[in-house]
């Protein structure tokens, strides 16, 4: 298997709290490495809280069947919204999720843009995520909590 090949599959394992992307939209893979007898990936987790991790390596190891691959997440690296593809980010923005903004303090609603918001509920549908009102278009959206 090419190093491609192995980006292709991934991307059809998702954070279950992110079930709209997968880990490769998320930009959650730093390093695939493929030798003769191994394939060794590396992730970047997203939310540390969030106990998502076993359930992701797991979807790597099958989504590589029948090779067998070693997952680790390198737990020193720090996830960023901006590691989110653009693909991932419209994605998103079509899914009616606001992005996770590195400035928490304002909060854009994804249907109308507006700053205008403010938050209702620390817990949305997940843990990650957070319930937020918008005053514009006077509808609840979510919001990922920022890192
Ligand atoms: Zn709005």
């Amino acid at each position: 298997m090419t190093r491609d090949q192995v980006l292709d599959r991934l991307k059809s394992v998702h954070d279950p709290e992110i079930p709209d992307l997968s880990i490769v939209e998320m930009g959650m893979v730093m390093a695939v490495s493929v030798t003769d007898d191994a394939i060794r990936v590396t992730l970047r987790p997203t939310y540390i809280g969030c106990p998502a991790l076993d359930w992701i390596r797991i979807g790597v190891e099958n989504a590589l069947k029948p090779a067998a691959a070693s997952v680790q997440f390198d737990m020193g690296a720090i996830w960023s919204a901006s590691d989110i593809t653009p693909e991932g980010k419209a994605k998103l923005q079509a899914f009616g999720i606001a992005p996770p903004q590195l400035d928490s303090q304002q909060v854009r609603c994804p249907q109308c843009g507006s700053e205008n918001t403010r938050r209702t509920s620390q817990f949305g549908s997940t843990l990650c995520r957070s319930m937020y009102y918008c005053e514009h278009c006077q509808e609840p959206f979510e919001a990922w909590k920022t890192v």
